[in-house]
């Protein structure tokens, strides 16, 4: 059985024994229920509600502030109950799955009215976090995952993960090699819930801290990889999962994916058809760190203002928003993928007059891509039908518009086959909805005049006598008001008393004898006559027919269509894919962006590239383009230091250089006049003292962490972005850890990298690393007292710290000013402490300052054969005694003092 985690799945069947004797028919109906669904809520149908019971109740009574009721209340059998009325269900049932709930449906299965003795009832559907109840608990722009995570049996430390949207039937999967791999692929999926393997249980605590909206659900028993593939065959179709998924430990994930799917829609076929696998190299890595440094999708208050994603989304369709994001999230790393997503773009930015047109269209499409799943669960109302109307009318108008465009090697470019149409138009689907579908139905399809008239002849037929039926009342009501002389006299309905005679007490007294009284009201009288009743009869038998046979007309439209599924999430997908590259190249001709020369090479180089967001809002219209140039090639500088007072831009700076990459790899153009760059890897960027304290780690530790990932994760061809690491602890330390860190990235890694720091003594690096380690500063003016930012990065160390005046702009008071400008001037010229100890670094000369390069002697160290390292190479360190190694050192230190 499944053991829940952080999702509070309550009950089991120890609360069903009390009162299990007793039960009631009904009772026993429900213990049934309970039983078969152990760890969810189980919302029992009864009427017209919806209720709970046992611990059930109590639980949702609670989380949805319902008032906890009994059954037989004070017998000794009394059950606790709370319910909630099925047409506000919906409400209901989201707000248990956003507290981490599974919701077990259990309907009846038949009309009450209709049978004999207890009505049969059934678990019709199990919901949780991860799957959707319906719209309600739906984002249009994101999508909405489940994801599993399993533990590699054998080699090392390997994850599979998969990830299935059941609202849009997508199904995917990747190898991970470890756990920060398998913490990065979650932190993009943004699952709602997770599922984990056994094994996987490091995943969990790390998902408590940084994912609080995901549900984490241990599943105890292993995923058998024979097991995984039989059930991944019998879902996708033989023999397809090993050739698109080659990772056993990936398919095992997908395949706890789709049993877990199969679980909860009791029966029916799943509208999963494909597995798409993610080989690792494939995608450039963003760890979840380095996603939100960068803003890509939320800004760091947690909103979607100021991030990327938000000043690049200005797609049409929902299908094309959340490609948008799946993209942001996931750029690719291969240089012929992105060449291909760019030259589409580049098309759309060439034809402004056809991305117009596009665009246009598309604003009257609905979402097609879950359109058609809603179709094959058989859980379209009338409503989608006419969204999907709406949607394939404009299908041939796209067509159209793409055909007339004069480019000639568009077709290549979008990647539509030579000779095959631009777009599949559906046209019969259209045609079959125009001809069956009424022009505005209701919004259920019980309520009646879904179909269209002149569509299907019985349901003509049945209608004319219903019609007629209701052309008979009302001429009967003018006849009887005739006949009466009560000329307020009306014919009624209501659906408990039928239809009646309407008379107001002030004309009681002439009503023929031969009515029937039904009911007396407060403003009259009720009453019925034989012919009215026969009328009503037949009326009544007409009105049941049409809506019989407009059922079973709905439930046979709703199949047709679902058959054709696949072409509707084919065309979803290219509307979407078109809807993402018209909002690139829109994106592109606004903000004036330029198409990136994107290549295997390791530049990486930028002129006058900006920051996409800071650009637009905080530094609207006064933005200072910059240039980058880095290489990881011999002889190009590839680690530049930036140094520059506080708020001169070094984080703008750096960040823009790491989303161009992000952008161009993607597939978009870039906030630059040229963009030069060689495939990247991964990025990783790291922000100093960034604080955590809500995660009750301390911010240096969670920084020197973060430090240890990049170092662990980087390779040659990664751009990693180091700011102010080193910041959160004494400034020795900090200075130490910070050396230690660029020198390690310059001379062991040898990435592309920029490392900002407020440590001037770092900027000395660059001296021992001539042409591949650079110092850069954002320049500032100090004008009379008064930092002036030019925001202008220029090359050389910055001049100084310029802290005194950045304290003036913040308002420290002058005195306090006075006095520090006092202390940096003794600092400076080295007169020892005014007033208290201080650091004693300062006070010497350059020359006279410690040694800081930390671990590695080449350049600044002592000379490769002082006597004491010879004598040290010479040691074999396993032979030597205590004594011997006593002796040693004393050796040493006489050679040390000698030198
Ligand atoms: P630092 O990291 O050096 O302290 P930031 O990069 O945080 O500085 O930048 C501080 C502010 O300066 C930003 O919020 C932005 O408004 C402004 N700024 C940064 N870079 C630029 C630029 N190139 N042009 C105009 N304004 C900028
Ligand atoms: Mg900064």
């Amino acid at each position: 059985m499944d053991r829940p985690v952080k999702a509070r799945y309550p009950g089991g069947p120890g609360a069903m024994s009390k009162g299990h004797a007793s039960q009631t028919p009904v009772m026993r109906q429900y213990t049934a229920a309970k039983e078969a669904h152990p760890d969810a809520l189980l919302l029992f149908r009864m009427g017209d509600f919806y209720e709970l019971f046992f611990d059930d109740a109590v639980v949702a009574a609670r989380v949805l502030d319902l008032t906890l009721t009994a059954r037989n209340k004070g017998a000794p059998d009394e059950v606790p109950m709370a319910g909630v009325p099925h047409h506000a269900a919906s409400t209901y049932v989201q707000r248990l799955l956003e507290q981490g709930f599974k919701v077990a449906i259990c309907e009846q299965m038949a009309d009450p009215s209709k049978v004999k003795g207890i009505v049969p009832r059934e678990v019709v559907r199990v919901v949780t976090p991860g799957i959707a109840y319906d719209d309600t608990g739906l984002e249009s722009r994101e999508n909405h995952y489940m994801v599993s995570v399993e533990r590699a049996t054998e080699g090392a430390g390997a994850y599979g993960v998969a990830a299935l949207d059941m609202s849009t039937g997508e199904l995917s999967a990747c190898e991970a090699e470890d756990l920060a791999g398998a913490l990065a692929e979650l932190a993009r999926l943004d699952a709602r819930e997770v599922l984990l393997g056994p094994g996987a249980g490091p995943i969990a605590s790390a998902l408590s801290e940084t994912r609080p909206r995901a549900a984490v659900r241990a599943v105890g028993e292993t995923m058998i990889e024979a097991d995984a593939d039989r059930a991944l065959d019998a879902q996708l179709g033989a023999g397809e999962t090993r050739a698109s998924c080659p990772s056993a430990v990936a398919r095992r994930a997908a395949a706890r994916c789709v049993t877990t799917a199969q679980a909860c829609e009791a029966g029916r076929a799943l509208p999963i058809s494909r597995l798409v696998f993610h080989s690792p190299g494939e995608i450039l890595a963003l760890d979840e760190a380095t996603q939100g440094h960068l803003e890509l999708v939320r800004s760091n208050d947690g909103g979607a203002r100021g991030a990327l994603l938000a000043q690049i989304d200005l797609t049409r369709t929902a299908p094309g928003a959340r490609l948008l994001r799946r993209r942001l999230l996931a750029p690719l790393a291969g240089v012929p993928e992105i060449r291909r997503r760019l030259d589409a773009v580049e098309l759309f930015v060439a034809q402004p007059g056809l991305r117009r047109e596009l665009r246009d269209r598309l604003s009257e499409v609905g979402d097609v891509e879950r359109l058609a799943v809603k179709l094959a669960l058989d859980r379209a109302t009338p409503r989608d039908l006419v969204a999907l109307r709406r949607s394939l009318t404009e299908l041939p108008a796209v067509a159209d518009a793409l055909a007339r465009c004069p480019e000639p090697s568009a077709r290549e470019t979008l990647g539509i086959p030579a000779g095959g149409p631009w777009l599949d138009d559906c046209a019969e689907l259209c045609a079959l909805l125009a001809a069956a579908l009424a022009d505005e139905p209701p919004p259920r399809a019980a309520d009646g005049g879904v179909i269209r008239d002149g569509f299907d002849a019985t349901l003509d037929d049945v209608r004319d006598l219903m019609r007629g039926g209701q052309r008979t009342m009302v001429a009967l009501e003018a006849r009887l008001r005739d006949s009466s002389g009560i000329p307020s006299l009306k014919l009624r309905y209501t659906r408990v008393f039928g239809w009646y005679i309407e008379v107001t007490k002030t004309h009681v007294d002439k009503a023929p004898r031969d009515w029937r009284r039904k009911q007396t009201v407060a403003s009259g009288e009720r009453f019925t006559s034989v012919e009215l009743d026969e009328i009503a009869d037949k009326l009544a038998h007409a009105e049941e027919r049409a809506a019989t046979r407009e059922a079973e007309l709905f439930t046979k439209l709703v199949r047709d269509l679902a058959a054709c599924q696949e072409r509707l999430r084919a065309v979803a997908a290219r509307l979407a894919a078109w809807d993402v590259a018209c909002t690139l190249a829109e994106v592109a001709h606004r903000d004036d962006w330029v198409r990136p020369d994107v290549d295997a090479s390791l530049d990486l180089t930028l002129v006058d590239a900006r920051h996409p967001v800071v650009e637009k809002l905080a530094a609207s219209g006064r933005f200072v383009p910059n240039d980058v140039s880095l290489g990881a090639e011999s002889g190009r500088p590839r680690l530049w230091l930036v140094t520059g007072p506080n708020m001169a831009g070094k984080s703008t700076l750096m960040r823009q250089t790491a989303l161009c990459v992000v952008l161009a790899q993607m597939g978009a153009f870039v906030p630059a006049r040229s963009a030069h760059i060689g495939v990247v890897d991964r990025v990783l960027t790291r922000v100093g003292a960034s604080d955590n304290l809500s995660r009750g780690e301390s911010t240096f530790m969670v920084e020197m962490k973060e430090t240890a990932n990049v170092l662990r994760g980087a390779t040659r061809r990664s751009l990693v972005v180091l700011d102010e690491i080193g910041r959160g602890t004494s400034t020795y330390d900090g200075l130490a850890i910070a050396w230690a860190v660029a020198e390690h990235l310059h001379d062991a890694i040898a990435c592309r990298a920029m490392f900002a720091t407020h440590y001037h003594e770092l900027t000395g690096l660059a001296e021992s690393r001539p042409g591949s380690c650079e110092n850069w500063s954002v320049s500032a003016r100090e004008h009379a007292g008064d930092l002036v930012f030019l925001h202008k990065l220029q090359r050389g160390p910055a001049s100084r710290s310029y802290g005194v005046a950045c304290a003036r702009l913040a308002g420290v008071p002058e005195p306090v000013l006075a006095r520090a400008r006092a202390i940096l001037v003794d600092l400076e010229r080295g007169d020892g402490s005014p007033g208290g100890p201080v650091s004693p670094m300062h006070g010497r000369s350059r020359e006279q300052r410690p040694q800081l390069d930390l671990f590695d002697g080449q350049t600044r160290g002592p000379p490769a054969h002082h006597p004491a390292l010879e004598a040290l190479r010479a040691v074999e360190v396993d032979r030597l005694t205590p004594l011997e190694a006593l002796q040693l050192v004393a050796n040493l230190k006489r050679m040390a003092n000698d030198a």
